[in-house]
């Protein structure tokens, strides 16, 4: 027993370091599953052959020559052709996003009324807007908020070279990890102005494509009781709205939120933030 336990301990330092290496994950979780095995009392007489049936080390010592694939290998990359437009509705979920920010005026004023009633949103943020407003992305994070990609400038991809496309989007992630302390999960195109040179970078940069169900179009300005009404009208389960924090006048928006908030959360919504699945 004390040899296997030894054993199943020098696995599980094979394979933690297997992680390090570039596909260590599932060997890591096979060994946590090996040392239950060998944990258990008077094991039984399958354990041994079981562990040895997980011992093929080809696969699982691998990693440890070091060998990754090449940078420039094909990759198994799941690539969508659409954005996600809405989530999962269970529990009466919604999602609240901003887009163009952050700006030093409004941002504050819309993550206050997030904090006054405990509700995570997603900010959209352009990386030209990052860097001169560092702070808000630092209390973006510090507040449990998602921060996604929304390009450098603001253009409009589809008229763009790949080029200027990997430009906009890397610039901005670098950006956002900078200040907000992690890369980017999410990426949303301008103008909701999706090709497929966004999707693949997006992918290749480990960012899913989030748009919207509901879009406040609170960018007209079309009166703080209009956006109200367009926000509750169109609220569902698995609903994602869209506002803007920045690229204007946002004072409609910001009055708006006051409003909306806790009639949404009055009718039982749980306004959340979307969780990666990989
Ligand atoms: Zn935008």
């Amino acid at each position: 027993m004390q040899k296997d336990q030894s054993f199943t301990r020098r696995r599980l330092l094979l394979s933690g370091a297997a992680a390090l290496g570039a596909a260590g994950t599932a060997g890591a979780v096979l060994a946590v599953g090996g040392e239950e095995t060998a944990g258990t009392a008077a094991a039984p007489a399958g354990g041994p052959q079981a562990r040895q049936a997980l011992r093929p080390s080809a696969f699982r010592l691998q990693p440890l020559t070091g060998y990754g694939p090449p940078p420039a290998a094909p990759r198994r990359l799941k690539v969508r052709t659409e954005p996600i437009l809405h989530v999962s509705g269970r529990g009466r979920n919604m999602v609240l996003t901003f887009d163009d920010g952050p700006h030093p005026e409004y941002t504050p004023h819309i993550l206050d009324t997030l904090a006054k009633y405990d509700v995570r949103a997603m900010f959209f943020v352009c990386g030209e807007c990052v860097v001169e407003n560092r702070e808000l992305l630092a209390r973006m994070a510090e507040e449990g908020h998602v921060v996604g990609n929304h390009t450098w400038t603001h253009p409009l991809l589809t008229t763009l070279s790949r080029g200027a496309v990997r430009s906009e989007m890397e610039s901005t992630s670098d950006a956002i990890e900078d200040a907000y302390g992690r890369p980017p999960e999410w990426f949303r195109a301008p103008y909701g102005a999706w090709n497929r040179a966004a999707f693949q970078l997006g992918a290749e940069m480990g960012m899913e494509p989030m748009g919207w169900t509901v879009d406040t179009t609170d960018w007209e300005e079309p009166g703080t009781s209009t956006i109200v009404d367009r926000v509750e009208s169109g609220a569902a389960p698995g609903v994602v709205v869209l506002s803007h924090d920045a690229g204007g006048d946002r004072s409609q928006t910001v009055r708006a939120i006051r409003e909306w908030l806790p009639h949404l959360i009055d009718s039982g919504y749980h306004l959340t933030v979307p969780r990666r699945r990989l």
